[in-house]
């Protein structure tokens, strides 16, 4: 049995592959498999997603254990949007920085109180087309006036931490990987992986 992330991400995979060390299993992404898969993200929540990306894997490795991810950002003002939209919040053409954008303009009028937001990693594991776990990590924040910082992905230059006084793109990454939603998410993961094993 194998562990099968079911991401094409190499950046993803490097993080999960660092937060699952110990646990001796060999784990691959869809990117090391020969079959190509084109997943549709049309669930309406992070955890929907996630389960459809694993059963839909599971159904040509039914003999591996499959996990699926999904992520985003979640701002509780603007009734938790982008949400599953994270990615293309802009539109088909959407960037980082056009996403980044329009957000700062759907919040121009809205002080401190009113830019609260999350981050959602929803994880869930399938074998033989079968939930046997789900989970999800978070890391709260706050939408910032301005970006700033370099580091990181997609809205980390606006998603500001308080705790730091610092967005997560100016955080070193071995910190941000230390307390992001896809850390916390796999830690708990991790958890179920260990006791599974020892019954499997
Ligand atoms: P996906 O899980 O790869 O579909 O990611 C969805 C989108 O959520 C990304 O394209 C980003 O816009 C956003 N997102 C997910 N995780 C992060 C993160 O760690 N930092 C910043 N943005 C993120």
């Amino acid at each position: 049995m194998r562990l099968i992330i079911a991401t094409e991400n190499r950046g993803k995979m490097r993080e999960i592959k660092k937060i699952l060390r110990g646990i001796k299993i060999k784990t691959v992404s869809l990117a090391d498999l020969d079959r190509t898969f084109s997943i549709k993200e049309t669930g309406r929540t992070f955890g929907a997603n996630a389960y459809k990306k694993a059963k839909v894997v599971s159904r040509y490795y039914p003999d591996d254990l499959v996990v699926g991810e999904d992520s985003g950002l979640e701002v509780f003002s603007l009734d938790n949007r982008p949400g599953v939209f994270s990615r293309r919040y802009s539109g088909e053409q959407a960037t980082d920085e056009k996403n980044n954008r329009k957000l700062l303009e759907e919040l121009e009028h809205c002080n401190k109180r009113l830019r609260g937001a999350q981050y959602t990693c929803a994880i869930a594991a399938v074998k033989n087309g079968k939930l046997l776990f789900a989970c999800e990590g978070n890391l709260s924040g706050i939408i910032g006036s301005t970006p700033k910082g370099r580091g990181g992905f997609g809205y980390d230059p606006v998603f500001y931490l308080a705790r730091y006084k610092k967005t997560v793109a100016q955080l070193p990454l071995r910190e941000k990987n230390k307390i992001s939603h896809r850390a916390r998410g796999f830690k708990k993961f991790k958890k179920f992986l260990a006791r599974y094993l020892k019954t499997a």
